[in-house]
């Protein structure tokens, strides 16, 4: 996948440069080279797709399956200006484009699109065989430092800096997570330098860290017990459902899963309430949601089984026979309640049904899947194009949308970066 980190031998003028090789900036190469245009891209790392490598690895989940309605809902405030794309290229469009690219998909019982194999390395190898062929060039480790005063990009590269000419340009430079695979979100001051206004990068689909509440008597203290972290860090609570009401009043209430970690929680049910837990950490310095241990048992039902007689066995070993309740779920209902707490049937019926977990800052932004924030709407046209610099374009993560995991991020990338093509070509092409 690496490719030769060839230095362009002259400084001669491009038609367009797309800066950026992750899936926005790659297919903004192809739909650019695809009309005609010479394109070259450039990325500071030695080989392009690392991310998209990375998401590949928990399986490489393309698109979704949904109608374009519930479909487009998923950008939240932003679903006019990402609808605008997907009309351009959405769903249908990316299963078509893996296709031609000789990778068959499937839609996995959730309705999510992954490729047949669920990996990203053949994808994007067939990928990059078909732009070469299509005359795109490459090149590596060239990090992007801005504009020199004549207007020409400036690269650093091992061996010094260049100045690059170029026709238009497309940033494709990511969102601020996983540095260490490039997207590094230093492009921020670079784009304000040049009077193109951005909203700060937050994380999203980010895990949290918690505080739980002391029980009576207890102490107040920052993420799990020793005990709890101990024992169940990387333990997944399975089966259950998170209840949250945003201070918008929007309430989120789902099934599905997620993990401990050593400090707080991660996994795709925390992700997924992830923009309204950050929210509300932001404006009240904590957000507690509730955890149902047993979805499928109604309140009445587990008081009756809290209650059930348990002769001379321990709490624990009824809890686990009555209910199933064991391991990380007795655990949390211990760290909730105390050990007095929990001899309360009424209290424990309760926090099995409605477990308060209190997160009071997100994890780290380089830990997150995505980023919100990033260059604001309001600088750009409708093709992606920079009011305050003409012939610029922006496509990908490193616009000020975000988007729950289920292949929503990937397609907004990909269909961005053909509209971000589209308002290119058109450009040059008058
Ligand atoms: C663990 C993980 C799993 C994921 N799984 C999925 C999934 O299954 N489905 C899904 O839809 N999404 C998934 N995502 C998110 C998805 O990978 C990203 O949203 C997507 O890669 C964004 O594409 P992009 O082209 O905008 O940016 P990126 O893929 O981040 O690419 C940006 C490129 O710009 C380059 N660059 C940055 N700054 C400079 C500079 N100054 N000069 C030159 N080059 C620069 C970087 O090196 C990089 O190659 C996952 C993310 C992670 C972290």
């Amino acid at each position: 996948m690496t490719l030769p980190s060839h230095a362009l031998s002259s400084p001669a003028m491009v038609d367009v440069a797309v800066i950026g090789g992750g899936p926005a900036g790659l297919m903004a190469a192809q739909r650019l080279a695809q009309s005609g245009l010479q394109v070259t891209v450039y990325d500071a790392m030695p080989s392009v797709g690392r991310k998209f490598l990375l998401a590949g690895r928990g399986g490489l989940n393309l698109t979704h399956s949904e109608p374009m309605a519930s479909f487009v809902g998923r950008y939240g405030s932003q679903q006019a200006v990402v609808a605008s794309w997907l009309q351009y290229f959405g769903a249908a469009e990316v299963q078509a484009w893996a296709k031609e690219l000789g990778v068959e998909t499937f839609v996995g019982t959730s309705g999510r699109v992954f490729p047949a194999d669920m990996k990203a390395a053949p994808l994007l190898r067939a990928w990059l065989v078909t732009l070469r062929a299509a005359g795109v060039r490459f090149a590596m480790r060239h990090r992007w430092l801005g504009w020199d005063e004549a207007g020409a990009m400036r690269f650093a590269m091992p061996d010094g800096e260049i100045q690059v000419p170029a026709r238009a340009t497309v940033l494709a430079l990511g969102g601020g997570s996983w540095a260490r695979l490039g997207s590094d979100g230093a492009w921020v001051p670079l784009l304000q330098q040049a009077g193109i206004a951005t909203v700060a990068l937050e994380p999203a689909n980010c895990g949290f860290d918690v505080r739980m509440l002391p029980a009576p008597g207890g102490e107040t203290q920052p993420g799990w017990s020793p005990f709890f972290s101990s024992k169940f860090a990387g333990q997944p609570f399975k089966s259950v459902a998170i209840r949250f009401e945003g201070e918008s009043g929007a309430v989120f209430a789902r099934r599905g899963e997620f993990v401990a970690t050593d400090t707080g929680v991660e996994g795709s049910l925390v992700y997924a309430v992830s923009a309204l837990l950050r929210e509300a950490v932001k404006t009240q310095g904590s957000a507690t949601f509730l955890v149902d241990l047993l979805p499928d048992h109604s309140a009445e039902r587990v008081l009756a089984e809290v209650r059930h007689p348990r002769g001379s066995r321990s709490l624990a070993s009824h809890l686990k026979s009555r209910l199933g309740l064991e391991g990380i779920k007795a655990a949390l209902l211990f760290e909730v309640l105390g050990k007095d707490g929990m001899q309360d049937a009424q209290r424990l019926a309760a926090t099995i049904k409605a477990a308060p977990i209190t997160v009071t800052a997100t994890r780290p932004m380089d830990e997150a899947i995505s980023t919100a924030g990033g260059v604001a709407f309001n600088a750009l046209s409708h093709d992606l194009m920079c009011h305050a610099r003409p012939g610029l374009f922006c496509a990908g993560e490193m616009l000020d949308w975000e988007a729950p995991t289920g292949g929503y991020l990937l397609t907004a990338a990909l269909s961005s970066g053909v509209r971000a093509a589209q308002g290119a070509a058109h450009f040059l092409k008058g």
